[in-house]
């Protein structure tokens, strides 16, 4: 096994019957597209651009499609000045949909989590090959490259072009990309789902020419002083212990995050800020989007499941120890007090030490 490892670092599912397959459809007449889920993330952004990159250097022209914008510390990336957005773009996004001969699916398990962008892809004839780490796959794409085990999309697109036999072809942009995502999705190489192929993938991407710190400094120290203020206010203002359920809470509103001057990414964070209290297990940060919804993102640490959290009392879903969702037609002040309410009957299956 160590040799297989060794040799081969992507993902297993990427076989060959598989892989023949997705050819056959890059094949077919028409412009294949990339897309990722709505508030797009590192992961979601730099997993597309890897494969745009990827695909433009090996002669395959292709387009990349999001619901929505992204921090403006993911705006560096190769290829950004090419990406669509749904939300400001609409007539072009929907003519690049028409085109499409694939629809490549990434960082996402349900057609749903692409927001606004979803009626137009669940129309589409255009068949969907999805490449995603997160749990409970839905049944929509013609191709599932589903690996829950990977820290990240990026690192499966790593394993795609690996399948493919192009790993020795890959860019500096393009490893910029996937280390991007990597990176992101991971907290920078700490948590639970990093393996030793994730860093045997770093360590490549590192020799195809990616500067890792360069990427760590463009994407971690390009804070605004609005931004710190947030922080600061968050910290020492909204956050709440309670250490009797090993769990702290950041919630903020529209008003709050306007007297900051938001920007999209500026709480990026807030909520590990909150899980990294020593005896806390559990940790949300809630607050209310221009939209309106009510949005949360939930932490834990060791055993405890904030996907369950997330799927059974918030419309949402995510992984083990890192989830989130959304509730619509409710207060800020309402979620969390629901929040707050379920604390007793957690309490006992959050009381461990790490
Ligand atoms: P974040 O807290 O960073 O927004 O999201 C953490 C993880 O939770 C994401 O990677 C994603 O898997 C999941 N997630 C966030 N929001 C939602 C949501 O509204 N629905 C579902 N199903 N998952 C979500
Ligand atoms: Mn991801």
């Amino acid at each position: 096994m160590g040799s297989l490892t060794n040799s081969r670092l992507g993902s297993p599912v990427f076989t060959a019957e598989s892989m023949a397959q997705c050819s056959a459809l890059l094949a077919a007449p028409g412009t294949p597209l990339i897309t990722a889920h709505r508030g797009p993330d590192g992961d979601a952004i730099g997993s597309a651009l890897a494969l745009w990159n990827h695909l433009r250097e090996q002669g395959v022209d292709s387009r990349v499609v999001m619901p929505d914008h992204y921090p403006a510390f993911l705006h560096w990336l190769p290829g950004h000045a090419e990406v669509l957005l749904h939300e400001t773009d609409g007539e072009r996004v929907a003519a690049a949909v028409a085109e499409a001969n694939v629809i490549f699916c990434l960082d996402y398990n349900e057609l749903s989590r692409t927001g606004s962008l979803a009626p137009l892809l669940e129309a589409s004839p255009a068949p969907k090959v999805m490449i995603d780490h997160h749990q409970h796959p839905a049944d929509f794409a013609a191709i599932t490259w589903s690996d829950t085990a990977r820290c990240s999309t990026a690192e499966l697109v790593y394993g795609w072009i690996e399948a493919r036999g192009e790993a020795d072809r890959i860019s500096a942009a393009t490893g910029a990309c996937l280390y991007t995502g990597i990176m992101t999705d991971s907290g920078s190489f700490r948590f639970p789902s990093v393996t030793p192929s994730t860093h045997r993938i770093a360590a490549r991407l590192i020799e195809a020419g990616v500067d890792h710190a360069v990427i760590h400094s463009r994407v971690y120290d390009t804070n605004q002083v609005h931004r710190m203020r947030l922080v600061g206010y968050a910290l020492s203002e909204k956050l709440r212990v309670w250490p009797e359920y090993h769990t702290a809470l950041i919630a903020l509103s529209q008003e709050e995050l306007r007297r900051f001057h938001y920007r999209s990414g500026d709480t990026e964070g807030l909520v590990n800020q909150a899980l990294s209290i020593e005896g806390v297990n559990f940790a949300a940060f809630i607050h209310e989007s221009h939209d309106g919804r009510i949005k949360l993102s939930l932490r834990s640490r060791g055993a405890f499941s904030v996907r369950e959290v997330a799927a059974a009392h918030f419309n949402g879903g995510g992984h083990h120890n890192a989830s989130g969702g959304a509730v619509d037609g409710a207060t800020l002040e309402e979620v969390t007090a629901q929040f707050e309410s379920l604390l007793p009957g957690v309490a006992e299956a959050l009381a461990y030490q790490i």
